[in-house]
């Protein structure tokens, strides 16, 4: 196993008993217990470094059963590995509990309106090493959440514009937000009002004065794991394209494919133009609408064999097989003057929206990364040259 974990970066010690690594001079950054969980007390599995926090446990068990895994939880394990492990789970698992995710910080909205006090909820989160946005006035609230591509949204109850309670009721109103964790900062509630939060969709809520240690605990715990939901998801909610890590997956592996049969493979970038304009004019349930368009168009007009993701907000990629870069790009051309032909039609005024894309196409010594930054140069010349066109990178 060490030989194996070494491969992804982790060295690995082994002790055997609890009183060896008690001893070790240097804390682990996680504890693997190959061990029956039922041999564990509860709270067995709890181990602290130097600094007093919690060192993150693995149980690696050969029992599937119940029981098994309920002793380990009551132990204090993180997760739980059933063996002979799966390496990729594990490494998973490693992954998620060393927080080895370094460009990919967790990112919060902070709605609160008064901005001292938000300053001060920003710096705890910011020092737990996520990304904050503050808001003082709930009605930016939603252009904040899309711009920060938000993981989750910390919000006061009392505020001059509207009441927390009324700002979650309005973001559940978007398909694209429905999963979206809302954390609350109230006085004490009592029972009717926890029960109407609890119906509008409030996930966790925390009485003022908020402690900033829980605060920073409660929101990470919750953004990971709405993070951890969204990437078991194949496909992004709004659109039923595949999402970020899936497009790169399988970008991957046709990369692959087509250096092993020699055939051809383009890859394409498309970027709505504008798209922040569709926003602020018509507001985000029409800029919703034209995301969705766009990839119904796409899924409607490109062959069976290509695969669409949305690789952010108004961003989609393009995976084409046996096509080369020319006839992807000619394709996307033919799709873009489709698009820009499309009426969209709010209250009694229409509009019309172009989109910009990026082709890259598959050689010999290009990997998906490669790929992926060719598209994106190319996206970036056509943005430049104008927009509303399509560039061969
Ligand atoms: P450009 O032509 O250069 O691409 O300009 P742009 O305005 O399209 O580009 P930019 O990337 O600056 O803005 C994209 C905006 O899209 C920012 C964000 O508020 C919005 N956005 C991101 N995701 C969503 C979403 O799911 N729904 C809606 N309605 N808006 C979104
Ligand atoms: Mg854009
Ligand atoms: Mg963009």
């Amino acid at each position: 196993m060490a030989e194996v974990l070494a491969a992804y970066g982790y060295a690995l010690t082994v002790f055997p008993d609890a009183q060896a690594l008690a001893a070790a001079t240097e804390a682990p950054e996680v504890v693997i217990l190959d061990l029956n969980p039922c041999d564990l007390a509860p709270g067995g599995a709890h181990m602290a470094d130097a600094k007093g926090r919690k060192i993150p446990a693995v149980a690696l068990s050969s029992s599937t059963g119940f029981a098994a895994r309920l002793a380990a939880a009551r132990a204090g394990c993180d997760a739980y590995v059933v063996k002979p492990p799966d390496v990729n789970a594990l490494v998973d698992h490693l992954d998620r509990l060393t927080e080895r995710d370094p460009d990919q910080p967790l990112r919060i909205v902070i709605v609160d309106d008064d901005a001292t006090l938000g300053a001060y909820y920003e710096m705890a989160l910011q020092s737990a090493g996520m990304r904050t946005r503050l808001v003082t006035d709930p009605m930016q609230a939603m252009e904040a959440i899309y711009d920060h591509n938000a993981d989750l949204v910390v919000t006061d109850l009392i505020m001059p514009q509207c009441t927390g309670f009324e700002l979650a009721a309005v973001l559940r109103q978007y398909d694209g937000l429905l999963a979206l964790p809302i954390v609350f900062l109230t006085a004490d509630l009592d029972a009717e009002t926890y029960r109407s939060a609890v119906r509008t969709g409030i996930d966790a809520y925390m009485t003022k004065p908020v402690d900033l240690g829980d605060l920073a605990e409660t929101v990470r715990a919750r953004a990971r794991r709405a993070r951890q939901l969204k990437a078991l998801m194949v496909r992004d909610g709004l659109t039923g394209a595949y999402n970020h890590l899936m497009i790169q997956d399988l970008l991957a592996s046709e990369v692959a494919r087509a250096r092993r049969e020699g055939t051809a493979l383009a890859f394409a970038m498309l970027d709505i133009d504008h798209f922040k304009k569709v926003n602020d004019r018509y507001g985000h349930g029409a800029g919703d609408r034209v995301i969705k368009g766009l990839s119904r168009l796409l899924h409607q007009r490109l062959r069976r064999t290509d695969m669409i993701g949305r690789y952010g907000g108004e961003e989609f990629a393009v995976i084409m097989p046996h096509t080369s870069p020319q006839d992807a790009a000619d394709r996307l051309n033919l799709l873009r003057q489709q698009f820009s032909d499309i009426p969209y039609v709010h209250g009694d005024t229409q509009f019309q929206v172009t989109f910009s894309g990026g082709v890259a196409g598959f050689q010999d010594g290009r990997d998906a990364k490669a790929l992926n930054q060719m598209a994106d140069a190319a996206l970036y010349r056509a943005k430049n040259a104008g927009r509303n066109r399509i560039e061969l990178g």
